[in-house]
């Protein structure tokens, strides 16, 4: 088995060597250079995480296997390969896409994302799980990060592979990304083994806020302190810092993240019509049960007095009103 892991690793070693030769010597990677390059992603930064090419081909990575006499059915097994329906034909997995790199914590390549250059579907394929490869234990660039993030005593934690390399470009070294599937258990208690601090960069649309409302969860639950910080207008982080710079980036997004709790109340209030006296009341019920949920007194007082005073209401009244909400709790 040591042997097998070994030769996949080598492989994937190999693999990533050639996508990078490929992207940034041929002739036949000028189309992805173009793509990063309109993406202000520098060819620094294309070195420091070995970005590549995949051509659209059938056979660039498997002629180059066979040559160097990698034993096949285990580079399909590696995922670098794949196998025609009828059972018969290997050809390369990963065709016509940019290249992400995915190390595990000690820098070697285990897997890769691939990005689609245009529209084409899916937008990232992913390597599956392998020997090599538990997607769920696995936080992309944290072998790159972890010396910062132990510094700074602090992570950022975002959703996709640009977003992390956008960070990185802009001089925030301490990001992270979970790998696309949402943030799992494994995932938030290694990310407290390298800091107590963490701050949840999700794209600020819908799926993005579900997934911060989950990942802030689970953060806590392994003994985090969790912030969220919020991009204007469905922005992702990547979207943000090409358009105002890593400098606003830092300052107005990262340096202004919220609470897990004032993320939650607005989340929620999002969904009311405030404006409609019903909704409202709604709304300040259901802030009243989040609240309620804190173990912190002097965290409940906070929040209830901001409540209290953004709505006009007495902060005996919203006291009193708790009160019920405990109860029926219990
Ligand atoms: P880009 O900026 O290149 O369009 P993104 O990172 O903003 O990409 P999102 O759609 O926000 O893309 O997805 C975030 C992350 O989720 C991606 O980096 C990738 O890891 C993962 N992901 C997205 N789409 C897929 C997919 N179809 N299959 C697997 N993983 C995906
Ligand atoms: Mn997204
Ligand atoms: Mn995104
Ligand atoms: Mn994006």
């Amino acid at each position: 088995i040591r042997r097998k892991k070994d030769t996949m690793l080598s492989a994937h070693d190999f693999a990533a060597k050639l996508y990078h030769h490929l992207l940034r010597n041929t002739d036949h990677g000028e189309n992805a250079r173009n793509y990063l390059l309109n993406r202000q992603i520098q060819l620094a930064t294309i070195e420091e995480f070995a970005l590549g090419y995949s051509p659209d081909s059938w056979n660039t990575l498997l002629y180059q296997l066979e040559k160097r006499e990698y034993p096949l059915p285990l580079m399909e097994e590696a995922g670098l390969l794949s196998r025609s329906e009828n059972g018969e034909r290997l050809f390369d997995k990963f065709r016509g896409r940019v290249m992400f790199p995915i190390h595990d914590s000690q820098g070697q390549v285990v897997a890769f994302g691939a990005r689609a250059l245009g529209d084409a579907q899916p937008k990232y394929l992913n390597s599956p799980e392998t020997p090599l490869f538990n997607k769920s234990q696995l936080l992309f660039n944290l072998h790159r990060a972890r010396t910062s993030i132990r510094k700074q005593q602090e992570a950022v934690l975002f959703e996709g592979y640009v977003d992390v390399i956008s960070a990185w470009q802009a001089g925030i070294q301490n990001g992270v990304a979970s790998l696309g599937t949402s943030l799992t258990e494994q995932q938030a208690r290694i990310i407290r083994r390298n800091s107590e601090h963490v701050t949840i960069c999700y794209d600020s649309d819908q799926a993005g806020t579900l997934a911060a409302f989950k990942a802030a969860d689970l953060l806590e639950k392994a003994g985090c302190f969790v912030k969220v910080a919020q991009m204007p207008g469905g922005m992702d982080p990547d979207d943000y810092i090409r358009k105002y710079g890593g400098e606003r980036f830092r300052n107005d997004i990262l340096l202004h993240a919220s609470s897990v709790m004032a993320f939650r109340l607005q989340v929620i209030r999002s969904r009311y019509a405030l404006s409609d006296e019903t909704e409202r009341m709604q709304y300040i019920h259901e802030a009243l049960t989040e609240i309620s949920h804190l173990p912190s007194a002097v965290e409940r007082d906070h929040y209830m007095r901001q409540l209290a005073e953004e709505f006009h209401l007495s902060l005996d009244a919203l006291k009193l009103e708790q009160k019920k909400v405990f109860k029926t709790q219990k």
